[in-house]
């Protein structure tokens, strides 16, 4: 696994940018998130070592602008120069999430197609008002691996319409101390339309607020993946072809 941060600084768009992390997390630094900058790494999957060798090692997971959207506005001067180092690395399989897929059709490079084959777009729902809003959108595009993450859930989501071709399916609930109610069965309700539509299926992490069978639990960050682990709803890749 490795990560990418070309640019940094994000402006909230919707209910689920409320508590964002990178307002939280380098907000208190006294940075001003708000202002999307340029970073020192902007040009790292082309940074070699002194031996040669990439720095970015072939075999990664590309973690991408996850301290930024890479669709956001204020980023379109830089997105063509980093869209060349993604084609430039065929090796390297680029993951990014975004709130922004509206932006989609203005953000690709001439060359897109119908998608290159080492980009993963992950669009981010909170609730159902978004999903229909950007999953819709989503399914019209030429993307040649999509995904849908619901986090922060919160709310109950019906993805069925918003399936097909989807790759995974990732949720979890809220982190911080501020953290919105995540229901448990908001969580086995979107797994059970992953099962329908046999589409791998994640829980992250439960979030900070959780609610099963009615009962609260107040979940510190360190036991929040790990309750979502011990679970154990994970629907895998094998798993869903086994049932082809
Ligand atoms: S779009 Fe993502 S990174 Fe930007 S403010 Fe919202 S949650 Fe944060």
């Amino acid at each position: 696994m490795g990560n990418w941060s070309p640019w940094q600084g994000c402006r909230k768009i919707s209910e689920g940018c409320k508590n964002c992390y990178i307002y939280t997390h380098d907000g208190k630094d006294g940075k001003n998130v708000g202002q999307v900058m340029k970073t020192k790494f902007f040009d790292l999957p082309v940074q070699r070592k002194k031996s040669g060798e990439y720095k970015l090692q072939s075999k990664d997971v590309i973690y991408t602008c996850f301290y930024s959207d890479f669709f956001i506005e204020e980023a379109d001067e830089w997105r063509k120069e980093a869209w060349s180092f993604i084609k430039n690395r065929p090796d390297l399989r680029f993951l990014f999430l975004t709130k922004r897929i509206h932006r989609f059709p203005n953000c690709i490079p001439a060359d897109w197609n119908d998608g290159y084959d080492n980009v993963v777009i992950g669009v981010s729902v909170e609730n159902q008002i978004m999903a229909n809003k950007r999953l819709s959108l989503l399914m019209q595009y030429p993307i040649k691996h999509k995904g849908i993450v619901c986090q922060p859930l919160i709310g109950p989501i019906n993805l069925n319409a918003y399936l097909e071709d989807v790759e995974f399916v990732t949720v979890g609930g809220e982190q911080g101390p501020y953290g919105r109610s995540c229901d448990y069965d908001w969580v086995m309700n979107i797994r059970h339309q992953c099962i329908e539509a046999k589409v791998p299926f994640t829980f992250r992490q439960t979030g900070t607020n959780f609610l099963k069978d009615g009962i609260h639990y107040k979940i510190a960050r360190k036991d929040q993946s790990k309750q979502a682990k011990k679970a154990d709803i994970d629907v895998h890749t094998e798993q869903v072809k086994e049932d082809l």
